[in-house]
């Protein structure tokens, strides 16, 4: 007998991890810390998360990253006045412990962005957001135009499909090269103290998320997919980190 008080799981729901002291974290920012938003500039960050961050880190001697597709001057301003680690458009720029900044080759064509550009203008509530290393065309606003912007997506990064992708993302298609994931900030960042040697553990919402819980799984750690371990519910993952931040 299905109990009618409680509202049916689209995924089935395990607890979530126990923490312990010798993680290396790992988080999304967006749909994993911060509630999905109609636009992305539009976000909310709730009171006292960035103190709760600031605790965690101290918690895991400096060890937890912010791992998101925003550019990270964004995960800054979201984030102020935290500066940790962090990865930001999926990995094309990591900013190591020591505060030095790498960035990955990949960036897309100019013509491609004014493709995308000039075919919103056809499609009023498609907003195209550029990034250093990435396109997004996001159909929140218009789910009536889906198929066309996947189409036109589809057929860019096709042209060069050795090294460019389109991932499909929540209400939205995203350009990428194929050489920047946020598996691969996780492995770059796994290189460096504090986190050498720690247990990788990777948080995370998304399909671009799935890189990074396949790298932390590789070197022996754990993917906790929002859906899974929170009901697909922020707010759940801000109230764990309060554990972790007792570890
Ligand atoms: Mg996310």
């Amino acid at each position: 007998m299905t109990d009618p008080s409680v509202p049916p799981q689209k995924h089935p729901v395990a607890d979530p991890p126990q923490p312990t002291a010798n993680w290396a974290l790992f988080l999304d920012l967006d749909g994993t810390l911060l509630d999905i938003a109609p636009a992305p500039d539009a976000v909310a960050v709730p009171e006292g998360l960035v103190e709760d961050l600031g605790a965690v880190s101290r918690a895991l001697h400096g060890a937890l990253a912010i791992v998101s597709g925003r550019p990270l001057g964004e995960v800054d301003r979201l984030l102020a006045p935290l500066k940790i680690p962090a990865a930001g458009e999926h990995g094309a720029v990591i900013r190591l412990p020591n505060g030095v900044c790498e960035e990955m080759d990949g960036k897309i064509p100019p013509e491609w962005v004014e493709a995308l550009l000039a075919a919103s203008v056809r499609m009023p509530g498609v907003l195209i957001e550029r990034k250093a290393h990435s396109v997004v065309a996001h159909y929140r606003g218009a789910p009536n135009h889906e198929d066309e912007l996947r189409q036109i997506a589809s057929r860019l990064a096709g042209s060069v499909p050795e090294h460019f992708e389109v991932l499909e993302a929540k209400m939205a298609f995203e350009i990428r090269s194929r050489d920047i994931t946020k598996g691969r900030a996780v492995e770059r960042l796994m290189q460096c103290e504090p986190f050498r040697g720690r247990m990788p553990v990777f948080v995370g919402d998304d399909v671009t998320d799935h890189d990074g819980f396949r790298a932390a799984e590789a070197m022996g750690g754990l993917a906790v997919d929002v859906f899974q371990r929170f009901a697909g519910r922020p707010k759940e993952v801000r109230d764990w980190l309060k554990q972790v931040a007792r570890v």
